[in-house]
């Protein structure tokens, strides 16, 4: 039964994705002109009449599930149109927590946008007039320790490329060149569904979402966990069965909150909560262990924590990283969701946090953001008010492969489950491990590795996500975990990697599913536990695939 929902539900949104909407028929881009960095977007393809009909009709009835049209209009499908190819990403090689210090604040001085900061290297983005700028402010023998991960022109088609579509040929041969150089992982697709194929838009994923609700209704429902500064909905599945238990008819539900694109532009972060929540949902009821899995535990994914800001980075801004709120300055919308939770909440402390401009500000008090506090309030409701206790936190971000345990706001203090909490966030790089060999290394979220005792300069935030629930909410096994990959590509990772990320997430999922049911689950909650390593998306999805005509 659930295998002939999910042929039918894969044929569904297949038909829903081949066939192009008339917005995105001529919003597209189709070609680049490297010379004035414009995309130039002729309409490039038409389509088949009876099979728009049939795809309106479709679509029609799932848009008629969701209450709020605002985030699904088809002027929002729009996409960026033209890029900028006077930025580019530079990497600082370092060795030292000194140079570490001087690039931090260097870069904050100029308020540039830091993509990523490890132990030895840090990548910035800017714009090329500011590289001297950024070059005068650092010590002499940092100012030959960069390299160009991005060049301006790279940039661009990078951003491009990023967006669905399949005329993407001039790229392609770059493309294939930096994938040799990353691995072979490009070659290994496995099985997929085909919505899995492209990054996908919030006017493609909440019907999505709501087709799997109308063909998984026994075990899956959506639900709005607030609305946005700009009116939208966040939405989220929640996953699960509840059993009948007459020992304790009243017990709370224990439940698994599995979080993605707090950052607008960790396109991957959202399209990962997408595919682990898909996984879970069409293997109920044909893998044992998830259905014993979902039978113990609600999961609720909730892929856009920010729906303003990843509506931006399709139509307006591909790198933008906070929501849209407005600040106190006109030109610099937007706050750095993770830094405005309440729990030790340090926006007036901390050099750029309270600059409007910078990408980490915190906003002028604690939850001063829209969606943060729809958060909390939907969080606290439901543990007042339905049933609810939350047993375990997975925040989805990217990049760099990392996962990370409390606490963000300061390596001075120590959980009281640290070793609890290293163990299993090294299980849970285990679980990657075995299944991809690809590597995730475990440390606290402030940058101490545990392994190493080493700690990176400058990474200590508070008012985080992370923080706040683990704190307030009294989740004592939390982590945020950054995806892939570890600066190849960046926030630019190709469609090409959404499926080997979803796969060896869900695999991390399963596993972290497995601790939690050990500790708060019935006894012997995984005797027999299956460690099943059979593709989570059926070959079938793509047997269909083939026969369709239009793919
Ligand atoms: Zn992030």
């Amino acid at each position: 039964m659930v295998a002939t929902r999910t042929f039918l539900f894969t044929a569904i949104v297949q038909l829903v994705l081949a066939v192009p909407s008339p917005a995105t028929l001529t919003d597209r881009p189709s070609s680049f002109d490297s010379t004035t960095c414009e995309l130039i977007q002729p309409i490039w393809y038409r389509s088949h009449p009876s099979l728009s009909t049939i795809r309106q009709r479709v679509t029609d009835s799932v848009k008629s599930l969701w209450p709020s049209s605002r985030s699904q209009t088809p002027e929002n499908t729009r996409h960026a149109t033209t890029f900028r190819a006077d930025q580019l990403v530079l990497r600082f090689n370092i060795t030292t927590d000194v140079d570490a210090q001087a690039i931090s604040e260097a870069a904050n001085t100029l308020f540039l946008d830091v993509w990523d900061q490890s132990e030895d290297r840090v990548d910035i983005r800017l714009a090329n007039d500011d590289v001297s700028l950024l070059l005068g402010l650092l010590p002499s023998h940092l100012r030959n320790s960069h390299t160009a991960l991005y060049t301006g022109d790279e940039l661009a088609r990078a951003i491009h490329r990023s967006y669905p579509s399949s005329t993407s040929i001039p790229f392609e041969l770059s493309y294939r060149q930096r994938a040799t150089t990353h691995s072979d992982r490009i070659t290994r697709r496995p099985n997929s569904d085909v919505f899995f194929d492209e990054y996908r838009s919030l006017s493609v994923i909440v019907p999505w979402m709501r087709l799997l609700q109308s063909l998984f209704s026994s075990h899956v429902s959506i639900l709005s966990i607030g609305s946005s500064y700009e009116g939208r909905d966040i939405p989220a599945l929640r996953v699960g069965v509840h059993p009948t238990n007459n020992a304790n008819p009243n017990g709370k539900r224990k439940t698994i909150l599995i979080t993605g694109g707090l950052h607008a532009r960790e396109w991957v972060s959202t399209s990962t909560v997408n595919y682990v929540a898909y996984s879970l949902i069409t293997s109920y009821g044909r893998r044992k262990s998830i259905t014993r899995l979902l039978e113990e535990f609600d999961f609720v994914f909730v892929p856009t924590l920010n729906p303003d800001g990843y509506e931006y980075t399709w139509t307006t801004d591909r790198l933008f990283r906070k929501n849209r709120q407005p600040t106190s300055l006109r030109f610099c919308r937007g706050l750095d969701l993770d830094r405005t939770y309440p729990y030790m909440w340090d926006g007036n402390v901390t050099g750029s946090a309270d600059n409007p401009c910078s990408e980490g500000y915190a906003g002028s008090e604690p939850l001063e953001a829209v969606e943060t506090r729809a958060m909390i309030d939907w969080a606290r409701n439901e543990t007042l008010s339905n049933n609810v206790v939350f047993v375990g936190l997975l925040d989805l971000h990217s990049y760099s492969q990392q996962i990370l345990f409390p606490y963000s706001y300061s390596c001075d203090v120590t959980p009281s489950n640290f070793e609890d909490l290293a163990e299993m966030a090294s299980g849970l790089a285990k679980a990657i491990r075995t299944r991809d060999h690809e590597n995730y290394r475990t440390l606290s979220a402030c940058g101490t590795d545990v392994t190493l005792s080493t700690r990176r300069a400058g990474n200590a935030a508070g008012g985080s996500l992370l923080d706040w629930f683990y704190h307030e909410m009294h989740i004592h096994h939390a982590f945020q975990v950054k995806l892939r990959d570890k600066g190849s590509y960046g926030f630019l990772l190709p469609s090409s990697e959404i499926v080997p990320t979803g796969i060896e997430m869900t695999k991390a999922v399963e596993h972290f599913g497995r601790l939690l049911g050990q500790k708060y689950g019935a006894a012997g909650f995984d005797t027999d536990w299956e460690e099943d390593d059979v593709p989570v998306v059926r070959s079938q999805d793509r047997m269909f695939a083939k026969q369709n005509p239009l793919q």
